[in-house]
């Protein structure tokens, strides 16, 4: 309606990517709390999806080739039953074809979860999971459609074009720029609503790949930086992003606006609500990216933005679990030189990026994260740690979290590390950093003093402030 008289040039400068997590397309009602999101506002063209809540986990299941048959078939008739849902919801015409779609979808997972039972792959993963948002999104359609509104099914594979690592694939992003252009471009210039699969991509060869576990936040931001945006909405089921997990700490308050700064540490640290790299692609194009409640639109969200007004020294507290601790002792490191160079050598050449570090005159402390691939398979291989194991002696420690404190000019404000040490008294802390910037102050716990922590530091910190 809107588009076609004139106005949809204007429509198109102010461009918004909206992005539904598994929670809000869990179900036809979810579903249909996103199509009344998405009609709200006359600049949503573009849609990207997650798959149904809990169909990935399912998937990666199947993929994992540990489940006998009884108990894949089981997986099967779960994931059978939550799409279902949706379709018993349509129109009585449009049941019949869209279960068809549903079985092709099922008979696919179930042969390739066959085929996962004689030995698994990431590619083989990337292959089984990527049908969880290939059906969400279909289904969606049908929603929207249902609902009296004009929507298109796109397959994000014909631009998310990304590198061979399979589970946790790199978006080769020029190539998914002219491919935009191109292809997706022209359809978001119609007066359909086009629906796309987040999460998921394809190699030069058409392979199926995935951006790794949550990828499809860093989707929308790639597909907004591709067709260069006004606005990147990430809908999910709070609204927006608060000082720490509300499930964790219910004292927990939404917070209005963020710096791009502030919420890259927040997601890098643990905060759930947005995938790490999500923001990269906003920060490059200078797009704002907004997070609120698809079910409960009304209550606002958070605006991530390059700056705010107000910039507090206590921003969030957040939690990571999984941490791996290595500890690298060499004895010929004292005096000398090279060692942290040998050492960050071999963690570049088996990819791990290194979160923390902390130096002694004879020993190098890091932590890894147990990685985010899709598989779910931590990914610190013994490869790796032999090799370091050639020059000096390597012990791992897991079990362990992380708790990062999010602020502003930290290290620039006096009593910042007494507030924080006071309120984290009681426990043991196993490494701290601080000082490589001016936004967070991080400390790694045992697991399980790692919630009490956080709720320690949150009230000491967070709560109660004037
Ligand atoms: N469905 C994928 C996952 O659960 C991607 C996403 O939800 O962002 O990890
Ligand atoms: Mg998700």
């Amino acid at each position: 309606m809107w588009l076609l008289n004139g106005k949809n040039k204007n429509v198109m400068n102010q461009l918004d990517i909206a992005k539904f997590g598994g929670t809000s397309v869990a179900d036809y009602a979810a579903m249909t709390a996103c199509v009344k999101v998405v009609t709200a506002n006359p600049n949503t063209r573009l849609v990207v999806v997650s798959a149904c809540a809990g169909v990935t986990n399912i998937l990666v299941e199947l993929a994992s080739g540990a489940l006998d048959k009884t108990a894949a078939l089981q997986r099967i008739d779960k994931l059978r039953a939550i799409h279902q849902e949706i379709i018993a919801h349509l129109a009585p015409e449009k049941q019949a074809p869209c279960n068809e779609h549903l079985e092709e979808h099922l008979t696919e997972i179930r042969n390739l979860a066959a085929e996962a039972s004689m030995g698994r792959s990431d590619e083989l993963t990337d292959r089984l999971v990527c049908h969880g948002e290939l059906l969400s999104s279909y289904l969606i359609v049908e929603v929207f459609k249902q609902q009296g509104f004009k929507a298109e099914f796109f397959d994000v594979r014909r631009v998310m074009r990304t590198d061979s690592t399979f589970g946790c694939a790199k978006p080769l992003v020029e190539v998914l720029g002219t491919q935009s252009k191109e292809q997706l471009l022209p359809l978001l210039n119609t007066d359909a609503i086009i629906v796309t699969q987040g999460f998921i991509g394809a190699n030069s060869e058409g392979m199926t790949t995935t951006l790794g576990r949550g990828g499809s936040d860093y989707s929308a931001a790639l597909l907004g930086e591709a067709c260069n945006a006004a606005t990147i909405s990430i809908w999910t089921d709070v609204p927006g992003v608060y000082t720490t997990d509300p499930r964790l700490v219910p004292h927990a308050q939404p917070i209005d606006e963020l710096t791009y700064l502030e919420a890259a540490e927040m997601a890098t640290f643990g905060a759930k609500i947005l995938h790490p790299s999500t923001l990269v692609p906003a920060v490059r194009r200078n797009i704002p990216v907004f997070v609120g409640s698809s079910k409960e639109p009304e209550k606002g969200g958070t605006w991530v933005k390059p700056e705010t007004e107000t910039h507090p020294s206590f921003r969030a507290v957040a939690l990571r679990k999984n941490q791996t601790l290595i500890v690298l002792a060499s004895p010929k490191m004292v005096g000398a030189s090279g060692f942290l160079a040998r050492v960050f050598a071999i963690f570049a050449k088996y990819g791990k990026s290194v979160d923390l570090v902390s130096t002694s005159e004879v020993s190098i402390a890091v932590t890894l994260d147990a990685g985010s691939n899709t598989s779910g398979i931590p990914s610190i291989s013994e490869d790796m740690l032999n090799e370091l194991r050639t020059f000096c002696h390597v012990k791992v420690e897991d079990k362990l979290s992380l708790v990062a404190i999010i602020g502003n000019e930290m290290s620039k404000t006096a009593g910042i590390t007494t507030q924080a040490f006071d309120a984290i008294a009681k426990y043991a802390v196993r490494m701290i950093c601080y000082g490589a910037s001016n936004h967070n102050l991080c400390f790694l716990l045992n697991e399980a003093d790692a919630v009490p922590a956080l709720v320690e530091l949150h009230q000491h910190l967070l709560e109660n402030k004037a």
